[in-house]
């Protein structure tokens, strides 16, 4: 060892607690353990005594070999090195110790000639050096700053196992994919779900290990969302099981997450067993259109009888019956309507209604509605009208169900506008949907009650319209079609200015 590498570090030197900079030893929860490895008795005793006092476990070492054999017998989290010593050399250590324990921090002690040693040393993976002579607090430093490296660690390792036992014991499936659509985690609910039992998934293809096409489309769309876009996907799948009883349902939600440009990193995708409450949904369904059904006979024979009385043909009738007659049957088509419109309701929840589809010209459609309404819109002095539109367009659906889009928007804005308005009603080309609008004069929609009036049985109740009959399930039934078939529908309305309802769809061929 030469001259230039004695320490200034003796074991009669008093610990230097001048500078205040003892950075929170004391805070680590851990107790840390150190190897100091120097030929040089002064400093090993020196080093061992203030790494004790600071609360360490310090052993030493006089050479290469008694070193590597302590290090192989035990894990040290800090290891002291000195670079000179006889015997085997302080760099032949520094690589055992990285290939036996690469957790371990090396500490590399040297003299001020031999700094391109220390460099070297660096280069070779030691964490840092410390130049000789050093003081304690020197020491101190270089130990403290590997200390909080190694709780960084630490720190990184636990929040990791954290989640991933968080994650691992969710009863929800999570899948996250890098965005080579790799996945870079999958939990065992999510490979339960998706039937894969396979258990080294990590790093494979998503196609690989994911059938359901669902969910393949879904994380696609997910990456492909432009930065400026947010977007929850959701959708629905089912699995089929060995029994119909057996058959699972699964609501899914994937987003993509981003770094701090807005690149998107991958996906995140959640899937949730959602069986029982579409059982129960379907159960509720169920009972509603039996109960609707139920009633709809009865009612129309209760109305024909009422007719034949009203009709006289029972016998004569004096004013006042006949106006008490005429109140019940007006209450008894207001429950045919209810029953009807709950029916129709399921039909669609059931997704029985919208299974044949065609192709066809939906303004020619809408031009009959609006043609068929002619009559009744003249009855309240209301201007009725259509629009000049393309001919050409053309969608692909159910034509019953558009029809009862179109019908339910022309009735609502016949009932909603007082004599004397206008009702407009146009099919335009957006892009690659076609607008069909309906425009009225009428009482218009509170903007309280805007965002509502799609909800199953919510009517706008007012002075205006309390004496208007309905059920509050039209605009619901509409909105349920509409987005059967892919398609949006808004509204924009003023009191007392008037409505006006968009439904967008897509389009087959201009
Ligand atoms: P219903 O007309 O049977 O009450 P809807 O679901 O068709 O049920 O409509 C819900 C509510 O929305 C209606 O009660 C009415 O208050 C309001 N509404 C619908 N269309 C119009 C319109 N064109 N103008 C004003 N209000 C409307």
């Amino acid at each position: 060892m030469s001259n230039q590498e004695q320490s200034k570090v003796s074991p009669t030197e008093e610990k230097d607690r001048t500078s205040g900079a003892k950075p929170g030893l004391s805070e680590i929860s851990f107790k840390p353990t150190v190897l100091v490895i120097d030929d040089e008795k002064r400093i090993r005793d020196a080093c061992q005594r203030l790494l004790i006092e600071e609360g360490f476990d310090a052993d030493c070492a006089e050479n290469g070999e008694i070193g590597l054999k302590k290090i192989e017998a035990a894990h040290f989290d800090i290891i002291l090195l000195d670079l000179m010593m006889p015997g085997i050399s302080g760099f032949d250590v520094l690589a055992s110790v990285k290939s036996l324990h690469p957790d371990t921090l090396i500490i590399v002690i040297t003299g001020y000639a031999t700094i391109e040693h220390s460099i070297e040393a660096m280069k070779k993976g030691a964490f840092d050096f410390l130049p000789k002579p050093f003081s304690p607090k020197d020491l101190r430093l270089v130990v403290s700053k590997a200390i909080e490296y190694i709780r960084t660690l630490q720190d990184i390792a636990t929040e990791k196992s954290r989640m991933r036992v968080m994650i691992n014991s969710l009863g929800d499936g999570v899948l996250i994919t890098d965005n080579q659509k790799k996945v870079a985690l999958a939990n065992p609910a999510f490979l339960k779900m998706i039937c894969c039992t396979e258990s080294d998934v990590i790093g494979r293809p998503i196609s690989e290990i994911i059938a359901e096409a669902v969910l393949l489309a879904m994380i696609d769309q997910a990456l492909q969302q432009a930065s400026d876009t947010f977007v929850e996907l959701t959708e629905e799948f089912s699995i089929p099981g060995e029994r119909k009883e057996d058959e699972l349902i699964i609501g899914v939600r994937c987003i993509p997450f981003r770094d701090r440009l807005g690149r998107n990193l991958g996906t995140v995708t959640v899937l949730h067993d959602i069986t029982t409450l579409k059982k129960i949904d379907q159960l509720k369904s169920d009972f509603v259109s039996m109960v609707a059904h139920e009633i709809k006979s009865p009612l129309n024979s209760i109305l024909m009888q009422l007719k034949v009385v009203m009709d006289g043909l029972a016998g004569d009738l004096t004013e006042k019956q006949k106006e008490i007659l005429f109140r019940t049957s007006d209450k008894i088509k207001a429950l045919t309507m209810l029953s009807s419109d709950l029916l129709d309701l399921s039909k669609i929840e059931s997704g029985l209604i919208n299974q044949e589809k065609e192709e066809f010209n939906i303004a020619e459609l809408v031009r009959r509605q609006v043609d068929f309404y002619a009559e009744q819109a003249k009855a309240k002095s209301l201007e009725l009208t259509m629009r000049e539109t393309d001919p050409s367009i053309r969608i692909v659906g159910n034509k019953t169900n558009i029809e009862e889009v179109v019908s339910n928007l022309i009735t609502n804005a016949i009932r909603y506008t007082p004599e004397g308005g206008k009702i407009k009603a146009s099919v335009e080309k957006d892009k690659n949907y076609a607008r069909i609008q309906v425009s009225d004069t009428g009482f218009g929609i509170p903007e309280e009650d805007l965002s509502r009036i799609f909800d199953r049985f919510y009517r706008v109740k007012n002075e205006k319209t309390r004496f208007i009959n309905g059920t509050g399930l039209g605009l619901a039934i509409v909105k349920s079609i509409v987005e059967a078939h892919q398609g949006t529908i808004t509204v924009s309305s003023k009191t007392d200015q008037g409505s006006t309802f968009s439904v967008s769809l897509p389009i087959t061929s201009s």
